[in-house]
């Protein structure tokens, strides 16, 4: 058995791209406990999970412990939050370990948050509640199996500390995350701000060789970055209308270069489908809104593109002409994904013309606000020759009746359907009370059946009826708070 210090971990972060961390390390974690372990994952890294279960398991999980082939330590970033830039945030509670190269020859960060304060920690305490990792866990493995790019969780530990919240005291923990890397939007910003155009070219073709290969062979490989994680985003970003998920702080610091989903923080799906949901408690303005996402990615990528200016061309106006150029095609490329996923979902024949069929029920969704993750999947229902589930959603049935009837002429493939309109995914009421039981009762059993239920998003299942119901119409509005 390889021993968790025994872990052979790379590190051409660290390698690469001096000036762009500090090495760091971890508070002590008192009394580690293991709240919750992704054995699966463990595996696919090429981990043992027996190994990971042992005291030094905990302490590499926690950070306590450094293996002899890893350097810890606190990434530099920057980032517009909700507009502004700040010009030094980083990982003011969190370190990455170092890098896994996975059976299959993956390269993968294993990052601890909650690990900490950091030279980044500014007013912070560089530790995280309980609750919050669990919900990260749970929400990020959910989106995994959804099939949507995301950061992966290996492990929650508890810490056997209390951090203190707003909400008053609560278990601290240290959830271990995977990601193919944790390079942000964030990071080009505070690489371009140094001034050193060495330390922006060394990230730029870091990122290239780890996430966008293809890019090195292209006449200006730069500008082909740029154009590969507009691609990327373009297609996350579709990913998540179509499933009705709300990020709620796509800050540029939470942006990857690799097209991944990550920090799960205030985000939450959607019941009802309404373009202006907001779920934040931070988010007044509602700059994050539902409706808003592809809009606010746009605008993150524009931040992307101006910190690559001076890597672009030596003259900055021909840059700013190319650059411009290539932020000009996400609209094209969103447009598309989005037309492709609606497509799939609809379950429509391949090569119909669909324009209008997926303009009006755009209309249809926004005037009569059913659940959004029921209706998709009843439209199956529907397709099978039942309208009754589907009709039910609307306040007035009939106003889908006209919509319904000119989609099932184009005889939708119901079967395809059922694979890609999940029927599970994180209902806000649901994690709220698996949390609740988690974190007030020490009870994780809720925890455990909802990651059950939602390993496997698309299959049907008996007695699970309660993981597919949306919120009673007499519950409160929900609101998410960072964590
Ligand atoms: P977020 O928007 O949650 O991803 O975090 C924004 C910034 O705040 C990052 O630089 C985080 O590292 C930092 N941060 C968030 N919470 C804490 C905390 N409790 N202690 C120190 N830094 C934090
Ligand atoms: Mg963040
Ligand atoms: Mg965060």
């Amino acid at each position: 058995m390889t021993t968790a210090t025994e872990i052979a971990f790379e590190n051409t972060f660290v390698r690469d791209l001096e000036g762009l961390y500090l090495p760091w390390e971890a508070a002590p974690a008192p009394e580690p406990r293991l709240v919750l372990f992704n054995e699966a994952l463990a595996a696919e890294l090429g981990l043992d999970p027996a190994a990971l279960r042992t005291p030094e398991g905990l302490g590499l999980l926690t950070g306590t412990v450094v293996p002899e082939s890893a350097t810890t330590v606190a990434q530099a970033y920057a980032g517009h939050q909700f507009g502004n830039y700040s010009p030094r945030l980083g990982d003011g509670r969190a370190l990455l370990v170092g890098e896994l190269v996975t059976p299959s020859g993956e390269r993968r960060d294993l990052h601890l948050k909650g690990s900490g304060r950091t030279p980044f920690a500014r007013g912070g305490d560089g530790k995280a509640p309980l609750g919050p990792m669990l919900r990260e866990y749970l929400v990020s493995e959910a989106m995994h199996a959804l099939g949507v790019p995301s950061t992966r969780s290996l492990a929650v530990v508890a810490t056997g500390e209390h951090v203190m919240r707003d909400r008053g005291p609560e278990p601290g923990a240290v959830l271990a995350r995977t990601a193919s890397s944790h390079l942000r939007v964030g990071t080009f910003q505070f690489a371009a701000a140094t001034g050193e155009i060495d330390v922006l070219r060394r990230l730029a073709e870091h990122a290239i060789a780890r996430h966008h290969p293809g890019a090195a062979d292209a006449e200006r490989p730069y500008l082909e970055l740029f154009r590969r994680v507009l691609g990327v985003q373009a297609e996350l970003v579709a990913r998540w209308m179509q499933l009705g998920f709300v990020h709620g702080v796509m800050n540029t610091d939470n942006m990857t270069i690799s097209g991944e989903t990550i920090d799960y923080g205030p985000c939450a799906f959607l019941d009802a489908h309404d373009p202006a949901t907001v779920f934040s408690s931070i988010d007044h303005g509602g700059r994050y809104a539902y409706g808003n996402q592809p809009g606010i990615a746009q605008w993150n990528l524009a931040r992307f593109g101006e910190a690559l200016i001076p890597l672009i061309d030596d003259d900055s106006d021909e840059a700013i002409r190319l650059a411009t150029e290539v932020l000009g095609e996400f609209a094209d490329c969103y447009l598309a994904a989005r037309d492709e996923g609606y497509r799939a979902k609809l379950g429509l024949p391949a090569g119909l013309a669909a324009g209008p069929l997926l303009e009006d029920l755009a209309t249809l969704l926004a005037d009569g606000r059913p659940d959004h993750t029921l209706f998709f999947r009843r439209l199956a229902d529907a397709a099978r020759g039942d309208a009754g589930p589907v009709r039910e959603l609307f306040d007035d049935p009939s106003a889908v009746d006209g919509w319904l009837a000119s989609w099932r002429a184009v005889e939708p493939d119901a079967a395809a359907m059922d694979r890609i309109n999940p029927v599970y995914v994180p209902r806000n009421h649901l994690v709220e009370e698996a949390l609740g039981a988690a974190v007030v009762d020490d009870d994780l059993e809720p925890v455990q059946w909802m990651l059950q239920v939602l390993s496997h998003p698309y299959d049907e299942r008996e007695g699970y009826e309660r993981y597919a119901r949306p919120p009673g119409d007499d519950a409160p509005p929900f609101v998410t708070f960072c964590g």
